[in-house]
């Protein structure tokens, strides 16, 4: 459920006609409903009222500082994967005893700074990492609240880039070893043991692996506590997955119910960690069609979006559904129709946002809608071919906000310098002439083409 609809044939994000967007902030874009936000984080909360819990946004998913404060403002926490993310996650303003930090690579200052700023839990996923957040702690005179990520080994029956919770994955520890690693745990200085977690894949549409994990879990628990390992949370990880084409994944309701079930006696506080299922249908990416080229065997749709700007395609074969900002009256229903792939402009094979997809004609200017982006889309987007990346964009019912601005050419090659002693080669005609003659107002390259 989305406030992304059609009025009059013109698509709409709650009241912003998706036109008015772009032609004032450019393309791509994305576009981000606040409504939809809080509605789904209302809708994946509810089930866990009956018990103590706190929701930790998966913020990888889509981690600009404005989407973070939606879900704080509503009493959620984050979990962060980085240094950079607890950097994002205490600019926005979130309670650093809501932070959970899961990761399998964290260094030792990225202990650091989540120790000083005092975060719920590190989420521990080897035994070397454990001896080092031991060390760290107590260099810092302080105790590090830990979970181990164990891992399951359920199957979760996603694409295989997304499922973590196998024997073969790089993720957590082995299941069988988890009790004497948290005996471990008990004795160091550095280090409290107080929860148990698991994390076992992304875009899970059916409930028996959430709930085979549950119940391993659940023996877990009981196993430490006859250890006298005093056991207060219990971490399921996110990994719900949402509709982005024909896909019927569980509801939020059934999804809870079903996780209360295994673990509601335990008088534990759940922790979840929601990503996609939060943002995924919250946000889309405009782009405009450049070109319409016939090749001899596919018919290309050539837009101003590419795999820099949304890698999934691409990456995991995914499909994002295509609407058109303006359909002609009536367009609904069939009509004139085409079947064409939609590719960037840039210089890969791999670069597609859609193939062989059948959509209503369109031509050269027209806006495009790349629906369901809101997750893993700007968030894992990259400067490949020099490109900017795209601007960011919030809507609030009638009104908008630019949450990130459209990078610069200047932001391009931010940091980036010549050897020292090199002399620069001077151009005949300085890159400040060519910018400053095209954008005349403008005294700097802030801008770009289509910017
Ligand atoms: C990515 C990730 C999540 C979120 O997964 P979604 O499929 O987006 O819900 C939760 N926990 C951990 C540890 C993750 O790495």
């Amino acid at each position: 459920m989305h406030y992304f609809e059609y009025k009059n044939d013109q698509l709409y994000c709650e009241s912003v006609p998706l036109r008015h967007i772009a032609e004032q902030v450019g393309t791509p874009v994305f576009v981000y409903s606040r409504s939809t936000l809080e509605r789904h984080f209302k809708v994946f909360e509810e089930p866990f009222a009956s018990v103590d819990h706190l929701i930790c946004f998966s913020m990888k998913a889509c981690s600009n500082i404005a989407i973070l404060h939606v879900f704080s403002e509503l009493g959620g926490g984050v979990d962060i994967v980085s240094g950079g993310e607890l950097f994002r996650a205490l600019k926005a303003g979130v309670d650093p005893s809501r932070v959970v930090y899961s990761g399998v690579g964290k260094t030792a200052s990225e202990m650091d700074e989540a120790l000083a700023a005092g975060i719920l839990m590190f989420n521990v996923e080897s035994e070397e990492e454990l001896d080092l957040l031991d060390k760290r702690a107590q260099l810092l005179g302080t105790t590090a609240r830990m979970a181990f990520r164990v891992n399951p080994d359920v199957d979760p029956r996603t694409h295989p880039y997304i499922s973590t919770g196998m024997r073969r994955n790089k993720f957590g520890i082995q299941f069988d070893r988890a009790t004497d690693l948290y005996l471990r745990a008990k004795e160091m200085v550095g280090i409290d043991p107080v929860g148990v977690d698991c994390h076992i894949g992304s875009q899970l549409t059916e409930l028996s692996p959430f709930m085979d994990a549950v119940a391993k879990l659940r023996g877990l628990v009981e196993d430490l506590r006859k250890h006298d390992i005093d056991i207060r949370y219990l971490d399921i990880g996110g990994g719900l997955g949402i509709p982005y084409d024909e896909e019927d994944p569980p509801l939020p309701a059934d999804y809870g119910a079903a996780i209360l079930d295994g673990v509601s006696d335990l008088n534990l506080k759940l922790i979840l960690e929601p990503g996609r299922l939060l943002t995924g249908n919250a946000g889309v990416m405009i782009t405009k069609v450049l070109y319409l080229k016939q090749g001899p065997e596919k018919l290309f749709v050539i837009v101003d979006a590419a795999m820099n700007d949304l890698i999934r395609p691409s990456l995991y074969q995914a499909y994002h559904s295509v609407w058109k900002v303006q359909r002609k009256a009536g367009e609904s229903d069939a009509g004139d129709r085409i079947v064409a792939d939609i590719v960037g402009p840039i210089c890969e094979s791999g670069d597609f946002l859609a193939q062989a997809r059948e959509l209503e004609q369109v031509q050269s200017g027209d806006l495009l809608v790349l629906m369901s982006a809101g997750a893993y889309g700007f968030s894992m987007s990259s400067n490949y071919n020099s490109r900017p990346r795209a601007a960011e964009v919030l809507v609030d019912n009638e009104r908008f906000y630019v949450i990130r601005q459209r990078e610069t050419y200047d932001d391009l090659i931010r940091g980036e310098r010549l050897p020292e002693g090199a002399r620069p080669h001077r151009n005949r005609k300085g890159v400040h002439d060519v910018f400053r003659g095209l954008y005349r107002g403008s005294d700097s390259v802030q801008k770009r083409p289509g910017g």
